[in-house]
């Protein structure tokens, strides 16, 4: 025969030049797993591809806290705030209001600001 065992090895292998999606898991070696990833996943059969994910109220919980790093990026904390922000919107909003009838009825300057930081160059 014309070529090696090695060669005839590797025309059986899924290798760099193999078109589709390889597995890519770090090996004991250190190389990335070339084995062909199971369809739909990103991973071989052997490196989590078959795996479905945990199932169990108390597996997901623990697959959570693993993630979670501080908290602060949480849906619930992502709402509190924008609720905060949008209070804070509101309050401002009420403050332009009320400064703006203050003045409209001569009971502020219209200038007061400048009374409490007068501009440098004025
Ligand atoms: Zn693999």
């Amino acid at each position: 025969m014309g070529i090696s065992f090695k060669e005839a090895a590797q025309m059986w292998q899924f290798g760099p030049d193999w078109p589709g999606q390889a597995c890519g898991a770090k090996t004991r070696a250190g190389t990335p797993c070339k084995n062909p990833a199971v369809t739909g996943k990103a991973r071989c059969r052997m490196h989590g591809g078959k795996s479905t994910g945990a199932k169990t109220p108390e597996g997901r919980a623990r697959l959570s806290a693993l993630h979670l790093k501080h908290g602060r990026s949480t849906t619930e904390a992502k709402a509190e705030a924008k609720r905060r922000a949008q209070v804070g919107r509101e309050i401002r909003a009420e403050l332009r209001d009320i400064e703006r009838e203050a003045i409209a009825g001569g009971l502020l300057a219209k200038d007061w600001r400048e009374m409490f930081e007068p501009k440098p160059d004025k």
